[in-house]
């Protein structure tokens, strides 16, 4: 099934629905978005050289053309390449030549830096401008049908945030998208037309896929008009519309717990507060529960498997009877409906519960495997497993707690040492805002512990402070050897912590 078809049964049932909302203005309703959504396929599959399977790229900040550009790509049986709009010149350019994109849309404030690094280049892209004339003159082209699409044909191609080198594109089929969209139902919540979703972070990635089952039952997608993330417009927002669903990075959150305005606003208009992405650390969960209650959702997954391989559900973020609570609070809670999780030695064989291994996974969602780089995706996927390269545990009730990237994991004098385990325990000092732990080369113990630190405004964090708290919760040989304070974390795009360019500010020892 193409899953355009999502937004038609919509349309049909529930045409005055409002569907698409620009801050506090309504854009469409689902009779009039579908009726734009088939106007801008037929003018896309006009396009000179467009051919059914096609890409076309966004290099879009939030805006209500996403939308309409996801669903007129779906119904024109073409594939999506969603970019964050928070990349260089340089990324884009690596990413539209790597998949070969005829046309990127591009929001006004991108298009003259794109075209410039483009000039010359092989991809032979043409730019778009989003709120241009050539667009508006093919949202008003002729409509055409939904165009057939096979279930494994590509739908979204995701390029990994690229911590560790070169971004990949994880290749979505519809199949994938479509399984997805019904986990949803399964493991977070029902919805239907008196829901939103609020998108404050980039539809370029988890907010723009969850916005399908949203769509699928007539929620409204609401784009603030920042066109971002900013606290102060969320909880505006967040007077207008009620039962309000969004996404954020756990950076995000806590940005939210510490705004001035939380004690005023409306959290009872707030239905479901999906955040991940990154870890959570416990102390900041804590104080997300006690601000928002039960509405946090967490997900762990990647974009090679939208949207998540594990959940942890609203119910089980109070669940504060349960004898194991406080290390469920730790953990990125069960496998998700459908979704085989295993966790395994270098050898592939199953670890024994309460021991670390490599998480892999098996369902319907995962890609089908990297665009055009046969050995990346030889590597990630075995047998139809998917190795993420993540290390994580189990415990007797099938919660996973995550123990950092293998990558990360320091070796120091043949024990391992997760970064996480250190980063959790420093976090718990009152002036600490942000931290991060990673390895430095040592001659006679293989690596050492060295941790980054980012203070509170106008606090003092004093380093024997931080090595009492260590000594008070951890073995000695997980303490840091050294702590070295920063301003702030290094982090890309999509708000992640940047440990290889910390690696590289590592002071000699
Ligand atoms: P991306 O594909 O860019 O979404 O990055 C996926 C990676 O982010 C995963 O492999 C994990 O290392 C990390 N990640 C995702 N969700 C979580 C989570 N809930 N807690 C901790 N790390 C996470």
């Amino acid at each position: 099934m193409n899953i355009a078809a999502f937004l038609h049964a919509t349309a049909r049932c529930f045409p005055n629905a409002p569907a698409l909302a620009f801050g506090d203005e309504l854009i469409h309703r689902y009779a009039g978005l579908q009726e734009r959504v088939a106007r801008l396929a037929g003018g896309l599959r006009a396009l000179p050289g467009v051919k059914p399977g096609d890409r076309i790229a966004l290099a879009m900040k939030n805006s209500p053309q996403y939308i309409e550009l996801m669903w007129a790509g779906w119904h024109a049986g073409l594939c999506i390449v969603p970019m964050n709009a928070k990349l260089h010149p340089k990324e884009f350019a690596f990413i539209l030549e790597n998949c070969g994109v005829g046309y990127c849309f591009a929001t006004p404030d991108l298009t003259g830096a794109l075209a410039d690094e483009l000039r010359g280049s092989a991809a032979g892209t043409r730019i778009i401008d989003s709120e241009g004339a050539e667009y508006r003159a093919l949202a008003a082209s002729v409509p055409i049908a939904q165009q057939p699409v096979l279930p494994d044909e590509p739908a979204w191609l995701f390029y990994t945030s690229g911590t560790t080198g070169r971004p990949k594109g994880a290749t979505l089929t519809h199949r994938s998208l479509l399984a997805m969209t019904l986990r949803y139902y399964a493991d977070v919540d029902s919805v239907g037309t008196g829901d939103c979703m609020i998108h404050c972070a980039p539809l370029s990635h988890a907010s723009g896929l969850y916005s399908l089952p949203h769509i699928a039952k007539g929620s409204q997608q609401i784009i603030p008009a920042s066109q971002g993330f900013d606290p102060p417009e969320l909880f505006s927002l967040l007077e207008r519309y009620s039962s309000a669903t969004f996404f954020t990075a756990p950076t995000m959150v806590t940005r939210l717990v510490n705004d001035p305005g939380v004690g005023r606003a409306r959290i009872d208009s707030i239905r479901t507060m999906f955040y991940g992405g990154a870890p959570m650390y416990v102390e900041n969960l804590k104080s997300a529960l006690a601000t928002f209650g039960p509405r946090l959702w967490q997900g762990y997954g990647q974009g090679e498997t939208p949207n998540t391989i594990t959940c942890m559900s609203k119910a089980m973020h109070v669940d504060d009877g349960h004898p194991r609570f406080e290390q469920r609070l730790a953990s990125v809670g069960v496998a998700r409906s459908g979704v085989e999780v295993r966790l395994v030695g270098e050898d592939g064989r199953d670890v024994p519960v309460g021991e670390i291994g490599e998480i892999i996974c098996r369902s319907d969602v995962t890609m089908a495997g990297y665009w055009n780089n046969p050995q990346a995706t030889a590597n990630a996927l075995r047998d139809g497993w998917l190795w993420t390269g993540d290390m994580g545990a189990f415990d007797e009730d099938g919660f996973l707690t995550l123990k950092d990237r293998s990558k990360d994991v320091i070796i120091s004098g043949g024990s391992n040492i997760y970064p996480r385990e250190v980063e959790e325990v420093l976090l718990q000092h009152a002036g600490v805002l942000e931290v991060s732990v990673v390895g430095r080369h040592h001659h006679d113990w293989g690596e050492e512990v060295i941790a980054f630190v980012v203070a509170k405004p106008g606090q003092a964090v004093n380093d024997h402070e931080l090595d009492q708290l260590c000594l008070d919760n951890i073995a000695r040989f997980k303490r840091p050897k050294q702590y070295v304070h920063i301003d702030e974390l290094p982090k890309n795009s999509y708000g992640k912590v940047l440990k290889t360019e910390l690696r590289t500010r590592l002071p000699r020892d």
